[in-house]
């Protein structure tokens, strides 16, 4: 019997051995030869995760809300106008970074199980003169997945950039940054991008470098401006020591092995692989009778599921049953339905077995909690999806 329990939240999520070695190396200078390279490959390798070939990447200490407010801090000054699509509490979030430096805000929200549409951005575009729209690819109170190909040339035709907040989908959710002309893309190492956490990861296309180049104002923090960290990063890449304030320097040796692994896989089969987990998961829930968050699977997110306990189940109980199981889920994260639901992470490393696991996990919990159901009619449900796929 395993003692450690099975990590399926919306992150932080499991992390393969070699990562965690690489984590555990013995801590060397950050000026050192050997970090340098380290550090200067992951930044290239970076621009191949995020499918932007002629991005700026940044890697700096903190959580993915650091990376957002470095996104805002340098991007926006005071008086500025932004559009911020909303799909559930990290949306909201974006909208009061961006208040706080001085920035007007206007709102789009989606009703809560659904993606923003096009025409609804496009009306507001047109109404108003905006220097930005942000949007949640997947936010993660909520598990939907805004589709985003076609917002980065609708935005420019306004006239207004694109920055992505792609914590909870950067290298699990097909995204094509350049391909797509989305402005800025971040996200944190602890989500699909399978590192511990701890490291603030953002991409910054050309129009985004220069809208913090032309600025009329300084960016109104110091640590976040990239004043102080676009040397560092073109140093570090062009194998130079540099300094503005120390890096994590284990937590960039993990990337450094995280991101090989994810290349390795390849992202168009890493995309594919998140959309069958997602699929066989989708499944198992529809099979089972459960309702969730979502309401149509083409913005489900393929990276976490957002299930509601069925009527008159108690859901701590369904929770601690399914833990006893030998599996963690999330409790939910969204205000206005924070204790009717729960959520599935099943970004990263994770593979068909351990989607059957957990929904053998689930199925056994619902069975104790008395919610009625032919058991085994999920695991089918899923197996069939894992098994068509080799087809
Ligand atoms: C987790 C998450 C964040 C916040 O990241 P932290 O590392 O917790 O600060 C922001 N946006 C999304 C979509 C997330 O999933």
């Amino acid at each position: 019997m395993k003692r450690r329990k099975l990590l399926m939240i919306p992150g932080p999520i499991e992390f393969e051995p070699s990562v965690l070695r690489a984590m555990g190396a013995q801590t060397t200078s950050h000026v050192a030869a050997d970090f340098i390279e380290i550090f200067g490959s992951s930044l290239e390798m970076m621009r191949k995760v995020f499918l932007a070939g002629s991005g700026q990447p940044f890697i700096v200490s903190g959580s993915g809300t650091l990376a957002m407010e470095i996104a805002i801090a340098n991007l926006v000054e005071p008086g500025d106008r932004a559009l911020v699509l909303v799909t559930g509490y990290f949306g909201d979030r974006f909208a009061e970074i961006i208040e706080r430096y001085g920035a007007e805000v206007d709102r789009i929200k989606a009703p809560l199980g659904y993606s923003v549409e096009l025409e609804d951005i496009e009306r507001k575009l047109k109404s108003n003169r905006y220097k930005l729209v942000t949007v949640t690819q997947v936010d993660t109170s909520t598990g939907i997945a805004v589709d985003v190909r076609h917002l980065g040339n609708l935005a420019h035709k306004y006239g207004a950039m694109v920055v992505l907040d792609g914590v909870c989908s950067v290298a699990g959710e097909e995204l094509r940054q350049e391909e797509w002309n989305i402005d800025l893309v971040l996200t944190a190492s602890q989500k699909a991008i399978s590192v511990p956490p701890g490291l603030a990861l953002l991409m910054a296309g050309p129009r985004a470098i220069d809208a913090w180049k032309f600025r009329k104002t300084p960016v109104l923090n110091y640590y976040a401006d990239f004043t102080n960290w676009l040397p560092v990063m073109e140093a570090y890449e062009a194998r130079k020591p540099s300094y503005f304030a120390t890096p994590a320097i284990n937590l960039v040796g993990a990337l450094n092995e995280s991101l090989k692994l994810i290349l390795d896989e390849g992202m168009d089969a890493r995309f594919t692989r998140h959309r069958l987990l997602r699929d066989g998961m989708q499944d198992a829930i529809k099979a089972l009778g459960l309702k969730q968050v979502p309401v149509r699977r083409d913005f489900t997110a393929t990276t976490l599921s957002a299930i509601y306990y069925p009527d008159g189940i108690d859901g701590q109980k369904l929770l601690a049953k399914i833990n006893s199981e030998g599996i963690i889920f999330a409790g939910g994260l969204h205000p206005e339905i924070k204790n009717r639901y729960f959520r599935i992470g099943h970004m990263g490393p994770f593979s068909p077995g351990e989607i059957i696991y957990a929904i053998s996990a689930m199925e056994s919990a619902l069975v104790e909690c008395g919610y009625k159901f032919d058991v085994g009619i999920g695991l089918t449900a899923a197996e069939r999806t894992f098994i068509n796929s080799h087809h």
